[in-house]
This record gives C-alpha cells, structure tokens and sequence, in this order.
C-alpha cells in the first residue's frame, strides 16, 4: 500500500468511480462531425421547457451575486406543486447531492442500507462514503419488488432502505400496497428513501405516488430531480421531501449555496410548465410502443414504466459495441443485468435507427 493509499480514509479505497453514460462532449471528439444517436442517459429528447429558457435568459445578468441559499421560492414552487408546506422541501445540486446529504446527516460507520439489486449506484456510494455496509435485495425474477426480502433483511443496524420507483434499470414499480405494507411491518429505526425520478412518466395506477401522506409519518423521504422529465441534467437540479425535522439536521451540513441562481431560476419555471410535461409523456409513451416490436423477434423486453427499457440481447457489452458502431449509445454494465442493454426513449427517428440497428442485429446472430 502505497503512503496515500494509508493516508486517506479507508472508505474512500472501496469506492468505484461512477461510471456515466458518455457527455455529448466526449461523443464530440470521438465522432466527429458524425451524427450520434444518444440513449444512454435517460435525457429527455424534448429538450427543456421553453418556460425554463426564458427564466434563465432573464436571470443572466444577475449571476454575480449568490443565489438565495436557502432556494426559498423554488423550494415554495415544489412544495405548492405536491401540496406539503416550503421546510418539507430540500432542493440539491441534482438528487445525487440530496442521496450523499442524507447519507452523511444519518449514517456512521458499520450501520446498514439496504438497496435493491440491480439499481442506481449512488444510494451505494453515499453508504460506502460513510463506511457503512451496503445488503443488496434482489428483485425477484420478473423484476417485481419482494417486500418480505427488505422486511427480513432489515437489522438492528438497518438506517436506510432504498426503493427506486420505476427502478432504474428495469423500470418496475414499487405499488402503493406494497409501499403500505412494508411501511406498517417495518420497524421505526429505519427510515425509507423512494427515489421518485421517472415516477412521471409512469402509468400504473396502483404505483406508489408522492403525496403530502406519504411523508407525513416522518419515516419516508421522497426524492425527485429536475433532470429527466423537466430535462434541466446539465443544470443539476434535485430535490427531496420529507418531514421538516429531518431536514432541520441536514441543513446543519448542506453548502449554503448548493443549488445556482439559474438552477433555481429555470426549475421554478419548468414546474409551471404543463404542456412540456405532456409533450415529454407522449414521446416516451409512443417509443415505448415502438420497443414492442423487439419482443416479436424474440427479445426479452422489461416491461418499463420510465422513460427507458431494459432489453435482453444475451450479451449488453457486445450489443453496446455493434449499436456503438452504427453511432447509437445504449447503456450496459448494471450489475446482474450483463445480458442486457438499457435504452433510452429518444426522437422517434432516433427510437427507429435504434430499433431497425436490434432487429438487424437479431437476425445476424439467429
Ligand atoms: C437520473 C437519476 C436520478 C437523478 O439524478 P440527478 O442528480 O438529479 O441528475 C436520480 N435517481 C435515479 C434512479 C436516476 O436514474
């Protein structure tokens, strides 16, 4: 081990680099003047609300001050959009900043998160930045959540529980039932944190939603980000609701500007914006149906409630390299999910190249 190796701490020698779908800078420079197809990060293909543009335009000549650093009138926007009152609002640089405060306000080290397995990587890395143990709970075959597998994993040391609802990469939905049920059975030490981000563009009607009842308990933190349906990811954008108490301690460690003038700015704006919100559902629901056509040439195809589907092509890194060929970015490497690729809704030109490039690519390997 070398001296730096023994001097930082730990935890940090665990940790793995997020690996991110390719930013269209670097597709830049390794395509050229090509055109490239980019369905590996769950972007929205509408673009941004025009409402969010303006906001921004607006806001340019201020941005040698500080932005307000407590985010009061987007943390009101929020807070009146779901009906909860402005302190049960967190609003972070992304949702991925509000998952590493909450990770720092509650958990030490040898205490327990449990996620579900395959899902997104940050719920793991703010517990392994804190030194705590991470149980994986396997979703079950079909890719449906077992609230009895959370129920029994849950310790003396359980802090977090972590539920994706629709899960990336799959998809499926935690219902309200369930949701119901593993609230009811599971003991008052463990707080749960629904990761709402794709919850927009979900259509199940039994499906766990953010109510002010939701949070109202106290136990549940409910995360959401301006970075997919609202399509503001270069902005970074997040925010959680929760009980007011909870947040009264992560305040204590949050950076006092955390979230940008324009950031604020523009995601107000966005949430007032409904006819984006409709537009942005209708192009995720018409490629979806598009993506049905896969299964009709033998595809395993997740049925999925976000704006992406998991498809199984018997090998996601060899698909990833053929689409890659063709100029089309696909995402691949979750763990457990080696067989298969996660594609993003796109344009439905993009969504057809897309799909046309699969079904090639089905009959060269039949
Ligand atoms: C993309 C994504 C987010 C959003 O992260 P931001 O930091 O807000 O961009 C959160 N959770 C999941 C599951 C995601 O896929």
């Amino acid at each position: 081990m070398t001296t730096l190796a023994r001097q930082v701490r730990a935890a940090i020698l665990q940790i793995q680099p997020y690996v991110a779908g390719l930013s269209d800078d670097t597709v830049r420079q390794q395509f050229g003047g090509q055109a490239v197809v980019k369905l590996n990060s769950n972007e929205n293909a509408v673009g941004p609300s025009r409402l969010a543009i303006e906001a921004i335009l607006s806001e340019l000549e201020q941005i040698h001050h500080y932005p307000d650093p407590s985010s009061d009138l987007l943390r009101q926007a929020i807070a009146e959009f779901h009906g909860v009152q402005r302190d049960q609002v967190l609003v972070g640089n992304g949702s991925d900043e509000v998952i590493r405060l909450i990770s720092e306000t509650f958990l030490s080290e040898g205490d327990e998160v449990l996620v579900p397995a395959p899902t997104f990587s940050q719920y793991q890395a703010g517990a392994f930045l804190m030194g705590a143990t991470v149980r994986r709970i396997p979703l079950s075959q079909d890719f449906q959540y077992d609230v009895d597998a959370f129920l029994s994993a849950v310790t003396n040391r359980t802090k977090l529980l972590y539920l994706c609802s629709p899960n990336n990469p799959t998809g499926t939905v935690v219902s309200q039932h369930a949701l119901s049920r593993l609230l009811a059975q599971l003991p008052s030490h463990v707080f749960v944190v629904l990761d709402f981000a794709y919850n927009d563009y979900a259509r199940d009607e039994t499906r766990a939603v953010l109510t002010p009842k939701l949070v109202e308990g106290g136990r549940v933190i409910a995360l959401q980000t301006f970075s997919k349906l609202y399509g503001l990811a270069g902005l970074r954008v997040g925010y959680a609701v929760a009980s007011a108490a909870i947040w009264d301690y992560v305040h204590r460690i949050r950076e006092p500007f955390n979230v940008n003038r324009l950031a604020q700015r523009a995601a107000a704006a966005a949430l007032m914006d409904d006819q984006h919100r409709t537009l942005s559902r209708l192009l995720c629901e018409r490629g979806m149906d598009m993506y049905g056509r896969l299964a009709d040439v033998g595809y395993v195809v997740i049925p999925s409630q976000a704006n992406f589907v998991s498809v199984r092509t018997g090998d996601g890194e060899r698909t990833y390299q053929q689409l890659l060929q063709e100029g089309i970015l696909v995402r691949k490497g979750f763990a457990g999910m080696e067989e298969y690729v996660r594609i993003t809704m796109g344009l439905e030109e993009e969504n057809e190249q897309c799909i046309l490039a699969l079904l090639r690519l089905s009959t060269v390997s039949s």
